[in-house]
């Protein structure tokens, strides 16, 4: 049953007190795309970076969150959906206490992803389609998981027999069959400053 008779709190500090004191703005890197297409791998990489710069950040990454906080869903459409929800108001706390937080999932449904953008402040969601050939991620296949979805072992696999709906006009686009780690990192560090988002550092 829904919750009646709540009301917000404010508490203080906002969103802005968060920011001048961090040196950089709150913002959402979100890292779409088929599973071995790099997004650990590029979420990894950028969290680093972003971390000797002296940034505030995070990284929320497919495995870790379904171990907890989305320990109950499974990999139906609607779980899929569920856990996207949950993931996306996570991120927005994290962007309103001024975090560049990091997203890595695959993430399959445009209107998954539209949810994220839609709850997050103007301007501060980034989604980084990291275009990848499927025949690269299943050569690659770190966890033999296209091994085992093709062999029928995993049902509902993105890209296998669960489809993947690509971004149509996605801040960022990385080719990562082809652009090096470090490349899809700096290609993101940069987007990040030409949108002022690393104001003081
Ligand atoms: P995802 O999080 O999308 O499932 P991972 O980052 O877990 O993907 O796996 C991608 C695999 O591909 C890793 O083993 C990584 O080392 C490898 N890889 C090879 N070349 C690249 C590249 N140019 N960009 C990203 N990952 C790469």
């Amino acid at each position: 049953m829904k919750s009646e008779n709540i009301t917000k709190v404010d508490f203080g500090i906002t969103q802005e007190m968060f920011e001048l004191r961090n040196k950089h703005k709150g913002a959402c890197i979100w890292l779409t795309g088929l599973s071995a297409s790099g997004k650990s791998t590029i979420a990894k990489a950028l969290l680093k970076e972003l971390f000797v710069f002296g940034c505030q950040t995070k990284v929320l990454d497919g495995d870790n969150i379904r171990h907890g906080l989305c320990s109950d869903l499974g990999f139906s459409e609607e779980d899929r959906t569920e856990n996207i929800r949950r993931i996306a108001e996570v991120a927005k706390l994290f962007v309103q206490s001024g975090t560049i937080i990091i997203c890595a999932f695959i993430s399959p449904y445009r209107k998954d992803r539209d949810f994220a953008r839609n709850i997050m402040p103007e301007g501060r969601f980034f989604e980084v389609y990291l275009n990848c050939d499927i025949e690269v991620c299943k050569q690659r296949d770190p966890k033999n998981l296209y091994k085992n979805a093709q062999a029928g072992l995993i049902k509902g696999f993105t890209g296998i027999d669960s489809p993947y709906e690509a971004p149509l006009n996605p801040e960022i686009e990385l080719f990562s069959a082809t652009n090096s780690v470090e490349v899809s990192a700096s290609i993101i560090i940069d987007n990040l400053r030409s949108k002022n988002i690393l104001i003081g550092i």
